[in-house]
C-alpha cells in the first residue's frame, strides 16, 4: 500500500477488509470504529488500547483528518464559530457550529463551491470546483465533536446549509448521513440532519423513493417562475410546477413535512404578490416555511426586507393557512452564511 487512506471514507465493513489487509484480528476494527465515531480522536497514537505496531502500520497507511485549518472566527457574542479547511489540494470549505439554547447545530458544506449559480448566494457566486469525498464531509462533524467534547457539550443538529448543493453530490452526502447516523458509532438521530437542496427535481424523487427519514428543505425562494428565474438558474430546468410535483410526492411517499426556505429580499421577492402566489402554491400542504432575511453577499446587490415587510409577509401567508417562521441569521457578523468566509480570506477566483 503505497497510498494514505482517509479512513473517514471507509464503511465499517471496509474497515475491517483495509485491517485484516494490515494482518489484523477484526475486533481490532471495532476498537478504531469506537475511537473514531465515539471518542472523535484526532491522532492515532491517541487509541490507547491498540499495541504499539498496529499505530505505526495505521499511521504509515491511514490519515484522520486531512484538511488544516485556515482560519477560525466567532462571533460577538461567541456562540457562533466558523472554521474555514484547506483541504489538500488547495480547495477551501467552511462548517460554522452554532450554539442556542441545548442545541449545537453544524452547518457543514458537501461541495467545493457550488454549480447551481443562485445569484444572492456567495457560493452560487464563486462557481463549481468539486465534490466532497464522504471523509471530507464527515470530518467536519468530527472535528466539531471533538472539540465540544473538551467542555462536555455534543452535536446535537445537523444542517447540510454550507457550501454546495448536497443532492448534486447525491451519493457521497447520502453515505456521510448513513455514517453520521450509524448506532455503533456517532449514532446522532436521523432526524437531526436537514438536507437542503435548490431543487433538483429527479434527485428529490430519488430521495422519497428510499424513505429516509433525514428531512428536507426545499429552498424556494419565489413562488412565481419569472421571479424564481431571475434568482435560481436551475429553475429554467425544473420550474416550479415540476419542483412542487416533487415536493407533493415527496410528501405522498414519506408522509413527512417539508421544510420551504425563503430570503426575504427587499423590493424582490417580499411583496405582497408574492407571498399571496407562495400561500396558493403551498395552500394545505405538510409544509412549514422558514424566512430568512438575506445575508447581503458582494456579488449581488439585494438587501434584506425590513421587519414591517417581513411582517406583512407572514401574515399573508397565515391567510392561506401556511405556518412559517422568521430565522434570526446567526453569526452575520463574521459572514457566517452560505461561502462568504472563504470570500473573504481567499478571494473571488
Ligand atoms: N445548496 C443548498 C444548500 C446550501 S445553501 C440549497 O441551496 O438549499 C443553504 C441555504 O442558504 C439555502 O436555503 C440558500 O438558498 C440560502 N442562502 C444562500 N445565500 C443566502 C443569502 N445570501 N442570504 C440568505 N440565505 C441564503
Ligand atoms: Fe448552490 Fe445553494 Fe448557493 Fe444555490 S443557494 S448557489 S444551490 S449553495
Amino acid at each position: 500500500m503505497n497510498e494514505s487512506r482517509n479512513i473517514y471514507d471507509l464503511t465499517h465493513d471496509q474497515l475491517v477488509d483495509f485491517l485484516s489487509e494490515l494482518g489484523e484480528p477484526k475486533f481490532r476494527a471495532q476498537q478504531v470504529w469506537n475511537w473514531l465515531y465515539t471518542k472523535y480522536v484526532t491522532d492515532f497514537a491517541e487509541m490507547r488500547n491498540l499495541p504499539k505496531s498496529l499505530i505505526e502500520k495505521l499511521e504509515a497507511n491511514a490519515v484522520i483528518h486531512s484538511a488544516t485549518i485556515a482560519s477560525e472566527e466567532y462571533s460577538s457574542d461567541g456562540q457562533t464559530k466558523k472554521v474555514l479547511f484547506k483541504l489538500p489540494d488547495g480547495q477551501y470549505i467552511e462548517t460554522v457550529l452554532m450554539r442556542y439554547e441545548k442545541r449545537r447545530t453544524l452547518c457543514i458544506s458537501t461541495q467545493a463551491g457550488c454549480a447551481m449559480g443562485c445569484v444572492f448566494c456567495a457560493t452560487g457566486q464563486m462557481g463549481f470546483f468539486r465534490n466532497l469525498t464522504v471523509s471530507e464531509i464527515v470530518a467536519q462533524v468530527l472535528y466539531f465533536a471533538h472539540e465540544l467534547a473538551l467542555t462536555e457539550e455534543h452535536v446535537t443538529n445537523i444542517v447540510m446549509m454550507g457550501m454546495g448543493e448536497p443532492l448534486h453530490n447525491y451519493n457521497n452526502t447520502l453515505a456521510a448521513v448513513d455514517r453520521l447516523t450509524d448506532e455503533t458509532g456517532f449514532n446522532l438521530g436521523a432526524r437531526k440532519i436537514t438536507i437542503s437542496t435548490v431543487g433538483l427535481v429527479p434527485a428529490i424523487r430519488r430521495y422519497a423513493d428510499e424513505q429516509r427519514q433525514t428531512p428536507l428543505a426545499i429552498s424556494l425562494h419565489a413562488a412565481t417562475d419569472a421571479e424564481r428565474d431571475k434568482l435560481i438558474p436551475i429553475n429554467s430546468r425544473w420550474p416550479i410546477a415540476d419542483l412542487m410535483d416533487a415536493c407533493h410526492y415527496y410528501i405522498e411517499k414519506t408522509g413527512r413535512r417539508l421544510t420551504f426556505e425563503w430570503a426575504l429580499i427587499s423590493g424582490e421577492n417580499d411583496t405582497i404578490e408574492q407571498a399571496r402566489a407562495l400561500g396558493n402554491l403551498l395552500h394545505g400542504m405538510l409544509c412549514h416555511v422558514n424566512l430568512i432575511p438575506l445575508n447581503p453577499t458582494a456579488g449581488f446587490s439585494g438587501g434584506p426586507s425590513s421587519k414591517e415587510r417581513v411582517d406583512v409577509f407572514q401574515a399573508e401567508l397565515s391567510h392561506y393557512g401556511v405556518s412559517s417562521t422568521v430565522r434570526v441569521r446567526r453569526g452575520i457578523d463574521i459572514q457566517a452564511g452560505c461561502g462568504q468566509l472563504r470570500d473573504r480570506v481567499v478571494g473571488n477566483p
